[in-house]
């Protein structure tokens, strides 16, 4: 059985436990994971920061609270994947927070968005 280059695939010489063919092959391959992770994490940061800005346009000036329908958040683009806390209180009522906005499933149609109070 050959061994081969991680980061190109040419067949490699020499010591069965090498992945690359030389340091260029090692930097490159070490490049190409970097960027697919900074990619990654920044697609996530801004679907979390999406998620805050929905919420936070859910709710009018002063108010802590409000009942909506999910299917408004699903229409502005609201991602239900992307959460930062997950908070479920003696009562067994689960908050779920996007850093410090939040909703609690009333129904399967109705959330209750809610800013987080500091304590
Ligand atoms: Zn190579």
């Amino acid at each position: 059985m050959s061994n081969t280059c991680v980061n190109c695939g040419e067949v490699l010489n020499g010591r069965a436990d090498k992945k690359f063919c030389d340091n260029y092959c090692r930097n490159q391959f070490n490049n190409k994971k970097n960027s697919d992770v900074n990619n990654l994490m920044r697609n996530v940061n801004n679907t979390l920061r999406k998620n805050r800005r929905i919420l936070i346009s859910l709710l009018e000036n002063g108010e802590e609270m409000k009942k909506i329908p999910k299917d408004i958040l699903l229409k502005k683009g609201f991602d239900f994947k992307y959460l930062t806390e997950i908070y479920t209180t003696q009562k067994g009522k689960s908050y779920h927070y996007v850093y410090d906005m939040g909703y609690l499933n009333l129904s399967d149609d109705w959330l209750l968005i809610v800013q987080k109070i500091k304590d």
